[in-house]
């Protein structure tokens, strides 16, 4: 009997449904296609804050993809018994943490390493225009 593993089953069981609802809140409220469609203004002041928004839409949206997609893998992980781990490095990611980004694969350490070398990342969303 390992009194350690059963009890880390409610707090997994916890972390998939709060992943879950936010996955499910993300999908229901995604962006909408109509967002992205270039509007014709008359105005050059409205052209310049209509190219505005349509970029923060694209950003939004790929953050979004992206966040998505980081659920799914922590899901994924759930699932695998892999998850609280970290992908790159392998140890633990601390509790503390996964109470602030229950998507979190990489911990802290990790995270800021990658966000710092892929400064120049293709972006995912490339099809817009
Ligand atoms: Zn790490």
């Amino acid at each position: 009997m390992t009194q350690g593993s059963a009890n880390k089953a409610p707090e997994l069981r916890r972390r998939k449904a709060a992943l879950e609802a936010k996955l499910k809140e993300l999908i229901g409220g995604s962006v909408k296609r109509e967002d992205l469609e270039i509007e014709h203004w008359a105005e050059a002041l409205d052209q310049l804050k209509s190219n505005l928004d349509r970029e923060l839409t694209i950003e939004r949206l790929d953050q979004q993809t992206r966040l998505i997609r980081d659920i799914q893998l922590a899901l994924t992980a759930i699932e695998e018994g892999a998850y609280g781990t970290c992908a790159r490095c392998e140890e633990p990611i601390p509790p503390r943490r996964l109470d602030a980004v229950p998507w979190a694969l990489l911990c802290v350490r990790c995270q800021s390493e990658v966000e710092a070398a892929k400064d120049d990342a293709e972006p995912l969303f490339r099809d817009a225009a």
